[in-house]
Order: structure tokens, then sequence, then C-alpha cells
């Protein structure tokens, strides 16, 4: 009998979901399918009894919303790899504008063949500051901004051009020269004026702290070059979000790099922080798809099982929802490791896999 985890709390048995127009039209089990479908009424235009699908699929497995990674460099990827391996959506956290934005629209339409990318364009910096000189970023990854005033201007410019309302800035001390405290206000203030939030990716003694005190929402990383005190982890938890990003410490490994980004990780996610997967895809050899190593360490970290399914999804399967779905073969409540074999994926109300 098929099971469904539709999201957080929402565990049913004999799932049934039905996809129209791209979105979820219905998601519960199957007695619920029965009772909806007599009681609505039917299609206007097409005089189609509602709630009717266009093909049924019948699985003997696990069903779930598609997964978001969200933590990539996609040109440093294959999108449509991506989506074959389950994950649906990816947020780019750092690439050049003139590359990605228009990457980003196009994904956005039906016939893309990959997934939903959104992307916060280049990383705001300062002059000399990471990323201008890493190996792996194409000129323009790097938006070098000098002073409070250009840095805000670099942040509404940002938003001007993303559907995704994230801003993203470096702050990486063993790298070079990092933004001054009065720029990195300047560009707090102006993305969150704009309603939007503050991403960073944060390396270096001390630049945990000073995120925190200017008003950053979210680590890109979980912080792995210095243990974070607990009361600052406890103050962190209840205002910001930390993006996983384990793996790339470790690759199977154990490290003190990992060590440390688990021990603040788990700190964080034991006093309530929200936590989501994202690996920094494009980051050395990672698995396209869904990351299982990935989420080993989630546990690792003490998240419980559905957390972690929490953590890489982000919108539940419920009615007027995106129509993007995996099915697996097994429970991943039950073992993580269902979640590298897909037997289907869906986006968008359509299948991929
Ligand atoms: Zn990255």
């Amino acid at each position: 009998m098929p099971l469904g985890w539709l999201g957080p709390g929402r565990l049913v048995e004999d799932v049934v979901v039905v996809l129209h127009g791209g979105r979820v039209a219905f998601a519960g089990t199957a007695r619920e399918y029965v009772v909806a479908r007599a009681a609505a009424d039917p299609d206007p235009r097409t005089g189609r009894a509602a709630l009717e699908p266009d093909e049924v699929l019948r699985v003997d497995g696990f069903v779930m919303p598609g997964v978001a990674d969200r933590h990539v460099h996609i040109g440093l990827s294959d999108a449509a790899a991506v989506l074959a391996g389950g994950v649906t959506s990816v947020r780019d956290l750092g690439w050049p504008a003139d590359a990605i934005f228009p990457l980003a629209a196009a994904s956005e339409g039906p016939s893309f063949a990959g997934a939903l990318v959104r992307a916060t364009g280049p990383i705001l910096t300062c002059h000399g500051g990471y990323p201008t000189a890493a190996a792996w970023a194409p000129p323009g990854t790097g938006l070098v901004v000098r002073g409070p005033e250009e840095a805000a201007a670099a942040a509404r410019w940002v938003l001007a051009r993303s559907s995704l309302g994230v801003v993203k800035m470096a702050m990486n001390g063993e790298a070079g020269p990092v933004l001054s405290d009065e720029e990195l206000v300047a560009i707090c203030d102006a993305t969150h004026a704009a309603g939007a939030i503050v991403t960073a990716h944060v390396q270096g003694r001390g630049e945990a702290a000073r995120a925190f005190g200017a008003g950053v929402d979210e680590f890109a990383h979980a912080p792995w070059s210095e243990r974070l005190p607990d009361d600052l982890v406890g103050a962190m938890a209840r205002r910001m979000r930390m993006v996983s990003t384990l793996d790339i410490h470790s690759r199977g490994r154990d490290t003190a790099e990992l060590r440390t980004a688990l021990d603040n990780l788990a700190r964080f996610a034991a006093a309530g922080g929200p936590v989501v997967y994202g690996t920094d895809l494009g980051n050395g050899p990672l698995p396209t798809g869904i990351h299982v190593g990935e989420a080993w360490h989630l546990l690792r970290a003490g998240l419980p099982h559905e957390r972690i399914l929490q953590a890489m999804t982000f919108r539940p399967l419920a009615p007027g929802e995106p129509g993007d779905v995996v099915v697996l073969e097994g429970s991943p409540l039950e073992d993580l490791n269902a979640l590298s074999r897909p037997a289907a994926v869906f986006r968008g109300g359509r299948r991929t896999r």
C-alpha cells in the first residue's frame, strides 16, 4: 500500500495524489479521494468530472513533495540530471547575473528540461574579497561594493532582477578582506526594506557573530571554522536559518571541519533553529539529484527523520501547490537510503522520470 508524506505531520496510508494543470488538485487517502470527488463540481469549461486524473500511475512505494536544494551553483552542474535525481527546485547562491537570471527565467517555463532554478545572482563582496579570486567563480560571480551607499544600491540592484527575494553576501576572512560593519548593515537594511532576506557565506573567526549582529537572516553554510558559543547559537536559533552543506567538509570522511559544522548545526537545531537542506552542488564531486549523504549528516546532527524530510522540501503536497512529486521505492522515514532511488519524479505535473 503506498505511503504518502504530504508535509509535516501528514503521513498517510493508501495515498492518492491527483495532479492537474501543473498543480496538485488533491492529496490525501483513497477514502478521502472518493468523498472529495463525489462532492466536487465538474469543470465548468470542459464538463469533465472534477479531480479526474489525466493518467493514473499506481505505485507501491513512498510519495513525497519534490526535494529542494537550497544551495547550488547550477552553472557547474546539470539542471536536467538534478531533476531526474528527485530535486525539483534549486536555489542558486552565486553566479554572474547575465548568465543566471536568464536561466532562472527560462526554468519557469513548462518546456524547460530541468529543475526550477531560482537565483540570488552575484555575491556582494568587497574589493579583493571572496569569491573574486576563487577558482570556481567566473568573472561577475562577485559584485564588488565600496562603502555603505554602494552596498545598499547593489542589494537593490540584485533584488530588482531576481524573483527570489534573497541577497547573498560573502564574509570570508580566511580568503581575503571582508565587508566593513557599515557595509554589512547597509546591505541588511536595504534588503529588509525591500521585504527580502540576506544569506551569507560566513567563514573565519568572528564572522558568524558579525553576521548575526548586522542582521543577516541565513547562513548559506553551517559555520565550520570555529565552535560558536552556546548563547550566540541560542540567539541565532530564534532569528536565523541555517543551510546545511555538511558533506562538502566530509565526502565520506571524518574531518575537523565536519565535526565543527555538525556541532554548530546540532546545537542550532536543538535550540529550535530552522535548518534547510543544501549541498553546495557544483563545489567538487557531489551527486546530482538527492544527496543521501547530506541527509545522513542531518541525522548525525540529531534531526529526526521527519524533520530531515521537512528540511529537504519547502511546499506540502496540498491542493493548489506545484505538482512537484517524488516517488521512492521505500520509506525514508525508516531508511534514509530510500532517498537514493527515486522511482518517479514529477515537476509541474509532468512526469520527468
Ligand atoms: Zn556555494
